[in-house]
């Protein structure tokens, strides 16, 4: 059956040219109807006007033209390849067109060219001009269109769209479907409210598919894109705002009152003032706790910044109020810091504390998950081993989750579910997202930053340096008590030979260099428990040295450390190496992060130059996500979720600030977005979000 003229629902295979097989393809891209394939945008636009003159280089170094064959014929170039050429008489002069082929001993590879460029045929081609002083003479071929074909016009003499492709599409296939399908673009419902659209002078919806696939000027291919980025960006603004008054909505039926009863003795035994900015963000999550509605909050400050009294005062004040608070670490090293941490700053108050990690095991292990499972401790920090199915916490209210890396959308609401769906949830990142993206990212949370470092730090003077100075600095700070690491990108030598290893450097630096300091060795490989051997020897002042790969990266605090050299500084990303450098200067003493690199790329060499001249976390993550531009920077799957095809959160900044007004807006009027006009607009918005982030309820 192939009915006559598609509608926006015909299913792919329906449309000439789209088999089961191809259908099947299709599907694996997530466009099954006519409607996806609409959808299905093109990643660049070629300018393929027609090559003017042949004696001048051509903008693009693409060659278009129309011409008529005078000779053609097959040579052999090599033991697989073949080429076939054919001579051209074209308005603006001859050439040689050049198409190659492998060959196949099954079949003759060149036997549809054969036909197409029979001598007196009229062939448009659109390849790339071979150099040549006397201007272009060899043309070699990338597509070639039949001028008795009258789908021509579809790929040449316009802007032309290049698609994003698989194997088994082509792209002169996926144009002449979407020219098919655009027939029924007339029909693509306007998901954006009339009244909407004219006041933001927006183009139809047929307007601007027609012109993101087949721009008439550029000036309409920006006019489409912006179209289609807004209402993307509308619909994931939609889509959070839901969230966010939904979750508002809930009640978590347990409350909090301030008692001080914990809080005031913790905080007199501190042995420090907190921030101006720590004391904000603790009266926000404290507001935030004493609401009826579930917390959600994110917590970022730039290394050092002090996240972890600030979640030790919102676990007290659950402790306070009779609740279960848990704290979660991602690594074991550092749920164990985290634990002694606790332990110090809540000397002799009456808060039972406990530590679950995977290496709590037997009868200890049975007798924390009894205690817990009673209610008999008060807080319990620990790591993933927190999350198993055995663990029952029946007085938690508010678990904390200190989160080194960047986490998706998806992955919240998991954790959200473990949890519980109605307790409280602070996550702690000390990543910082770049301002513009912040909002973006974490539409659905309320975010606190902690945008101070506590004083009598020292500034950490970071600078690149051979490793005889690294080294040199290492032994000085030594020499007067102080510590220090000495970290590598990998664990064991590699064939890349211009790669340390911690491994290799670790037995070269204590038999060598460093043979009168006490070194140790961490990295990612070890058992956890040797791990945390070497770390506590470290921290007690027992090792001087620590060479280390990355596993030190998070979190871990030990202020006698003054020095870190990082070797082959340029392998580490930006942010990786930003949060290297927050290892030190945690002391009074003055820091130095020195960076050695043999070799650098100018992308590398960009990003340690950044790092020499800036300490602020936020300026690193901007330019990391200038350097590195928002896929990169976020990981795909984050960009994946968010339904963004059109749009680029940076690119489209000012969209996205528009999208967020107008969808406050629409929602205030129309809280369920159930009038007539907002219809279409739900209807897309389900489709997109419902069931995918499982978030949103319209009934
Ligand atoms: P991060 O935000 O990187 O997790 P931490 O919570 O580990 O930072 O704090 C870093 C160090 O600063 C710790 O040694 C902590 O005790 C100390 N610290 C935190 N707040 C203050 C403050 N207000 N004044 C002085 N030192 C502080
Ligand atoms: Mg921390």
């Amino acid at each position: 059956m192939t009915p006559a003229s598609p509608t926006t629902d015909t299913p792919l295979q329906f449309l000439k040219g789209v088999g089961p097989k191809r259908a099947d393809i299709f599907r694996s891209l997530g466009v099954e109807t006519v409607l996806d394939l609409l959808y299905y945008f093109p990643r660049e636009w070629q300018d393929r006007s027609e090559t003017a003159d042949l004696s001048l280089p051509t903008a693009s170094g693409l060659v278009v033209l129309k011409g008529r064959v005078l000779r053609a014929r097959q040579f052999p170039a090599g033991p697989s390849l073949a080429l076939f050429k054919a001579s051209l008489a074209a308005r603006q002069g001859d050439v040689e067109a050049v198409w190659f082929k492998h060959l196949n001993h099954r079949f003759d590879v060149f036997s549809g060219l054969k036909k197409d460029a029979a001598p007196g045929s009229d062939l448009w081609i659109v390849g790339r001009a071979e150099p040549s002083p006397s201007g272009i003479r060899n043309v070699r071929v990338e597509e070639h269109y039949l001028l008795s074909n009258e789908r021509w016009p579809i790929h040449v003499r316009r802007l032309t769209p290049i698609y994003p492709l698989t194997q088994g599409l082509s792209q002169r296939l996926l144009r002449e479907l979407q020219f098919k399908a655009l027939s029924a673009a007339g029909a693509a419902s306007e998901t954006i409210p009339p009244a909407l659209a004219r006041s933001r002078g927006l183009l139809s919806a047929a307007q601007a598919l027609r012109a993101i696939h087949f721009p008439g000027s550029p000036q309409e291919l920006d006019a489409a894109r912006s179209r289609l980025a807004y209402e993307e960006l509308l619909l994931l603004e939609l889509a959070w705002s839901l969230k966010r008054r939904q979750a508002r909505q809930l009640v978590k039926g347990f409350s909090y009152a301030i008692k001080r009863t914990l809080l005031t003795p913790f905080r007199n035994q501190l042995g420090f003032v907190l921030t101006g900015a720590q004391k904000r963000v603790i009266n926000e999550i404290f507001a935030d706790l004493q609401r009826p509605a579930p917390m959600t909050r994110l917590l970022q400050g730039d290394v050092g910044s002090g996240k972890t009294v600030v979640a030790l005062a919102a676990l007290l004040l659950a402790v306070e109020n009779g609740h279960q608070g848990a704290l979660m670490a991602p690594t074991e090293v550092l749920a164990e810091q985290h634990l002694a941490t606790a332990r110090r700053m809540l000397r002799g108050l009456p808060a039972r504390v406990a530590l679950l990690t995977s290496r709590v095991t037997g009868a200890k292990r049975k007798a924390v998950l009894a205690q817990l499972a009673r209610g008999e401790i008060d807080l319990v920090i620990g790591t993933h081993a927190l999350l198993e199915t055995g663990v029952a916490l029946p007085r938690l209210r508010l678990a904390v989750i200190d989160e080194q890396h960047r986490f998706g959308v998806r992955q919240r609401a998991t954790l959200r579910q473990k949890g519980g769906p109605l307790i409280d949830l602070l996550i702690m990142t000390a990543t910082p997202i770049p301002r513009t993206l912040a909002l973006s990212l974490y539409g659905d949370l309320d975010v606190s930053t902690i945008d101070e470092l506590p004083p009598g730090k020292a500034r950490v003077e970071t600078l690149r340096v051979g490793e005889t100075e690294a080294l040199e600095r290492l032994k000085a700070a030594a020499a007067v008590g102080q510590q220090a690491y000495v970290v590598y990108p990998v664990i064991e030598d590699s064939a890349d030979a211009d790669l340390r290893s911690a491994k290799a450097e670790f037995e070269r630096l204590r038999s060598g260099p460093l043979a009168s300091l006490s070194v140790d060795l961490i990295h990612g490989a070890m058992p956890g428990r040797r791990k945390t051997a070497v770390m506590e020897a470290f921290a007690a002042g027992r090792t001087q040295v620590l060479v280390a790969t990355q596993v030190i990266e998070v979190g871990i605090d030990v202020p006698n450390a003054t020095i870190m050299v990082i070797q082959n500084a340029d392998r580490f990303g930006l942010a990786s190496l930003h949060q290297l450098r927050g290892r030190i200067g945690r002391g009074a003493a003055a820091s130095a992060c020195c960076l050695v690199s043999a070799s650098a790329t100018p992308a590398a060499d960009q990003r340690l130059k950044t790092l020499c001249s800036s300490g602020d976390g936020f300026r690193i993550a901007e330019e990391d996500l200038r350097l590195r531009g928002p896929g990169e920077f976020l990981g795909t799957c984050q960009h994946g979720e968010l339904s963004l095809r059109a749009a680029d959160l940076v690119r489209d900044a000012s969209l996205l600030a528009q999208a967020r007004d107008d969808a406050e807006t629409l929602l205030a009027r129309d809280q369920g977005l159930s009038r007539p006009e907002n219809r279409a607009l739900k209807e897309r918005l389900l489709e997109l979000y419902g069931r995918r982030w499982n978030w949103i309820d319209l009934e």
